[in-house]
């Protein structure tokens, strides 16, 4: 077979070229990463969490017409998904004090907020993804006015979303990170969500007991992060219970 040509590699994904033109294959590693990379391991079954887990959220935003770069799942760690350009910046939707803001503002964490908050970092691992204002987004050039307006409405229907679906299942989003892409269709660019969705990108605690089912898990030493995404994709049905993440396989 012949090899793939690999585009990026990332902490916690590789791209690869995709199979046709203006498509990428999204490659979910084990590899997990806190605090700009300071602190790694390799947590088994991760990657197959994460990709069957973003492709429920990713499937459950086009259903209800939220724009966004996933195609379909090839496998237990790959999904094709649209290649786009990459807005530099890291979308954060918090409902609840938690994680930087928390320790920023003083906050005591799980404080309610009194209505989603928005805060944009720009994209950068040698700066530590620094949060910047809009001021600095227009400034700079990264995102214009009107991809401003999109991206807000873009997070606070996730936000929506994802809130709703996770309700459901007795879990609290206290906050997530998203990924805007830009994709060009004739003469129109359009943004749409990108990246991906899963416990990496999330707070997410349990409604009764607080428990965190989230990266939290491995950045502060509280468990078995498997078992914590285990235990929300079990919820979710997207993963039944029993069933063991596979180790990765050799694909390239
Ligand atoms: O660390 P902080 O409190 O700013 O994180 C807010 C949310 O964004 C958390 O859900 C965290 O998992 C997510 N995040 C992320 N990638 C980053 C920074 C934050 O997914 N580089």
């Amino acid at each position: 077979m012949a090899r793939r040509k690999k585009i990026y590699e990332g902490k916690a994904k590789d791209l690869f070229e995709g199979p046709e033109p203006g498509t990428i294959v999204q490659y979910f590693k084990d590899d997990a990463t806190a605090f700009n990379a300071e602190k790694r391991d390799v947590i088994e079954g991760k990657g197959v969490l994460n990709n069957m887990l973003s492709e429920y959220f990713m499937n459950g935003l086009t259903q209800i017409g939220v724009p966004n770069h996933f195609i379909r799942r090839l496998n237990m760690r790959e999904q094709l998904v649209r290649a786009c350009e990459i807005v530099p910046l890291e979308v954060i939707v918090r409902n609840f004090a938690a994680g930087s803001m928390a320790k920023r503002l003083g906050i005591e964490e799980g404080t309610a907020l009194p209505r989603p908050i928005v805060e944009y970092c720009y994209k950068d691992d040698s700066l530590g993804d620094p949060l910047v204002s809009e001021e600095h987004i227009a400034a700079f050039g990264w995102a214009s006015q009107q991809d401003m307006e999109d991206i807000l409405s873009l997070a606070l229907r996730v936000n929506d979303f994802l809130s709703g679906v996770m309700f459901g299942v007795g879990i609290k989003l206290v906050d997530f990170k998203i990924e805007i892409g830009r994709v060009f269709e004739g003469d129109y660019q359009r943004l749409i969500v990108a990246d991906e969705i899963s416990p990496d990108s999330c707070r997410l605690w349990d409604m009764e007991t607080g428990q965190k089912l989230d990266k939290d898990v491995f950045r502060r030493d509280l468990g078995s992060l498997t078992d914590a995404y285990s235990e929300v994709a079990r919820r979710l049905g997207v993963m039944p219970k029993g069933a063991t993440p596979m180790k990765p396989t050799l694909i390239n």
